[in-house]
């Protein structure tokens, strides 16, 4: 039986991405309609460099260029979920990549700003969202650990890439009730995936979430380079 698709054969795409909800998101404990019914809508293949749309349901990141991933659809799935988001909410990305994860918190929520550091990502990812019509999707280029404090508050923040700590900028930019999902780590080989929840103004809880891979987050309040 063939389980990948020649590209652009979309029926097969849609089965593929049926089974990876099932199997892969639903089948390892992520319970959010929202977020199930968005990683069954938000076709990955369209987020990978030509050629590679064959791998789009593989159960792990891939190459996307200039020495960065797209996210393994579980781990977009599982933060997406940490956010807690209903639908409606005004929500902050750092770490753009292809856009797909964009996508997905784009199906949800009502607003979505993201941030990508490298240009010819933010610019390649900033033409698949288009592309697929998400227009409540904002991409810029530059420092996410500074946040995007001319739209801030945010209901939730999602960070794509791993830090040494929590920047403070994105905490104070998250609305009271608001919801940071974040890797951290003092080592740039693993983190562990960490929710920080703004409590009260000047009040934050924090939890583990999940041991995690990410690329390093480069940046004022990350790390000074990536290696
Ligand atoms: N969310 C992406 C997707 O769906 O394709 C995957 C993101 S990839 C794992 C992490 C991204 O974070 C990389 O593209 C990297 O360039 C970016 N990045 C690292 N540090 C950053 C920073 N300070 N601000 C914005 N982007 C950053």
């Amino acid at each position: 039986m063939q389980s990948r698709p020649p590209s652009g054969v979309m029926s097969d795409y849609s089965k593929l991405r049926e089974r990876m909800v099932k199997r892969q998101i639903a089948g390892r404990g992520v319970r959010s309609k929202p977020v199930l019914d968005a990683m069954r809508k938000v076709p990955r293949e369209r987020f990978l460099p030509r050629g590679h749309g064959v791998f789009a349901y593989d159960d792990s990141p891939l190459p996307i260029g200039e020495g960065q991933t797209i996210s393994q659809p579980y781990v977009v799935a599982f933060m997406a979920e940490g956010l807690g988001l209903e639908g409606g909410e005004k929500v902050l990305e750092i770490g753009t990549g292809s856009g797909y994860a964009a996508a997905v918190l784009a199906e949800i929520a009502a607003e979505v700003y993201t941030i990508e550091r490298i240009e010819g990502l933010a610019s390649m990812a900033k033409s698949n969202l288009e592309a697929l019509g998400y227009d409540n999707v904002h991409v810029r280029c530059g420092d996410g650990t500074l946040g995007w404090p001319e739209e801030a508050p945010f209901d939730g923040i999602v960070v794509a890439a791993g830090g040494p700590d929590v920047p403070d900028a994105l905490k104070h930019q998250l609305k009271t009730g608001g919801r940071l999902v974040i890797p951290v780590g003092r080592s740039k080989a693993y983190q562990e995936l960490v929710r920080v929840t703004r409590v009260a103004d000047d009040e934050y809880q924090t939890e583990n979430l999940l041991p995690v891979r990410f690329v390093p987050l480069v940046g004022e309040e990350g790390w000074s380079s990536e290696y």
